[in-house]
């Protein structure tokens, strides 16, 4: 029943969701966090650094017409490549395309080798990934409370980006709502004191008044859901605005049922039910998800789906891709390379450009990335420093810069992390230039390390 469908999804992604299934994939993302879109002037020329993007300006602009044809439906059946050396922003192209295409629109981040699993069949793998990149919002009318917030307390955690540093990382509110007063957990950029905030009804959060709240705080939800509001809005009813993918879908269906307290999660433990997607509950909820788009409840959000080291694909996975591609609700899907002509993989002498085999390379725009100069390294450094919170001296910058040049980009961004750690061992707050000596001396790139390895080949056990 379709109520059923979208509440157990509400509490999965809520409840377990966010913190379980999907950590993989957003810490892939968190490195990216900086991109908010390709940075086009409105005749589509790249500007130098825009939307957190710097330089790589032709693969940009070539990503912008990309966006075009999606826009306009052009895209149908067709895929894109980016093709070019490690570290020249093929990720951060991809994730910049998905901004492009609107707000929410789901980007799912993979690569070619995960389809190898000892468990999963390949093409079970692709297609979750694929249902990952489809999103579905939808519009619902909800009972809601409404409550003022009336305190907010701050909640230090390491820094979430992977510095040392401490961030917000949400508020506790204190809520005054008709019914009393409740504390929940926050975005601490989504609200102030004095706003007027809407709970979902049907939300645990409701369910769960009565109890203390200390354990309303430990599960309480994420702040997405909720949308301050000027205050004196007196509104019981409000259309509350869900986006969920396919696979969140799936995945809250086939998970076992049941309350959010310990005890029946435990409950749980003990008595695993059915907890497979299959085939067959992937075709009910398309069905339901029809029945949806058909009352205009909900409508599709085709997403971003980016196969990175497209050449670890074989044969097989890539005549169920080309299958996949023509379907009627497929993702735009980004294939990304550093490989010139190889071996397909699964065939036994079929060369082919990129590892992909002729027939969907006819149907690929490619997209070339080039490597990074020093002053191109030097802002994207800067600008991952400020968004991990990191202060960071021009010295030690152009330090880095210049490690960069001589390893890879994502090597120099790596080191800003364990700088800071030094810079904070030696009572510092700020990274300076002898932090970076100090940190490149301890460390190796991969360069210097397979330099040694080889020079060195008698040393070691082979
Ligand atoms: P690729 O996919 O080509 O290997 P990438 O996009 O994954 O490259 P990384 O090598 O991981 O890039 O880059 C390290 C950091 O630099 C990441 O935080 C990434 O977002 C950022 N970055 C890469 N290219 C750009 C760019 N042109 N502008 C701004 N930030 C960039």
């Amino acid at each position: 029943n379709s109520n059923t469908l979208l509440e157990q999804t509400y509490l999965h992604k809520h409840v377990y969701g966010k913190n379980i299934m999907f950590c993989v994939k957003t810490q892939r993302i968190s490195a990216h966090s900086h991109i908010k879109g390709l940075g086009l002037d409105e005749n589509g020329y790249a500007i130098q650094s825009a939307a957190g993007l710097v330089g790589q300006e032709q693969a940009r602009e070539a990503a912008g017409v990309v966006v075009d044809m999606v826009r306009s439906k052009k895209m149908a059946g067709r895929a894109v490549l980016l093709a070019g050396p490690p570290g020249t922003g093929k990720t951060a192209i991809a994730l910049a395309i998905a901004q492009e295409l609107g707000n929410k629109v789901p980007f799912c981040p993979m690569v070619g080798s995960e389809v190898y699993s000892s468990e999963i069949k390949k093409t079970e793998v692709l297609m979750e990934n694929f249902r990952r990149a489809i999103g579905l919002r939808i519009r619902e009318t909800k009972e809601v409370y409404e409550g003022e917030v009336s305190e907010l307390t701050p909640v230090e955690t390491e820094n979430p980006a992977g510095g040392y540093g401490k961030t917000v990382s949400h508020v506790i509110i204190g809520l005054r709502t008709a019914k009393g007063s409740k504390q929940l957990k926050l975005d601490p950029k989504k609200v102030e004191v004095g706003d007027v905030i809407y709970i979902e009804a049907t939300s645990g959060a409701v369910k769960r008044q009565g109890r203390s709240d200390a354990y309303a705080t430990e599960f309480d939800l994420e702040a997405e859901e909720y949308v301050p509001l000027p205050k004196g809005d007196v509104h019981k009813k409000k259309e509350v605005v869900q986006d969920v993918t396919l696979h969140d879908l799936d995945a809250a269906n086939a998970k076992p049922q049941g309350g959010q307290d310990v005890l029946s999660m435990m409950g749980q433990l003990l008595k695993p039910k059915k907890t497979e997607i299959t085939d067959k509950l992937r075709q009910e909820i398309n069905k339901v998800v029809d029945k949806y788009i058909d009352q205009g409840i909900a409508e599709l959000v085709p997403g971003v789906l980016f196969i990175d080291e497209v050449h670890m694909l074989d044969i097989e996975t890539f005549t169920y891709l080309h299958r996949a591609l023509e379907s009627a609700i497929a993702p735009i899907v980004i294939f990304a390379t550093n490989r010139g002509k190889c071996l397909i993989r699964g065939t036994d002498d079929i060369y082919s450009p990129h590892g992909v085999p002729l027939d969907l390379l006819d149907r690929l725009l490619i997209i070339r990335t080039i490597p990074y100069g020093r002053s191109d390294m030097e802002q994207i450094l800067r600008l991952r420093a400020s968004t991990e919170g990191l202060e960071i001296e021009p010295g030690a910058i152009s330090a880095l810069g210049e490690i960069g040049v001589k390893a890879t980009l994502r090597y120099a961004v790596q080191l800003l992390t364990p700088a800071f750690l030094t810079a904070k061992i030696n009572g510092r707050g700020n990274i300076v230039l002898g932090d970076v000596e100090e940190i490149g001396s301890l460390f190796l790139d991969a360069k210097a390390s397979s330099k040694i390895l080889t020079e060195n080949k008698e040393k070691f056990m082979t």
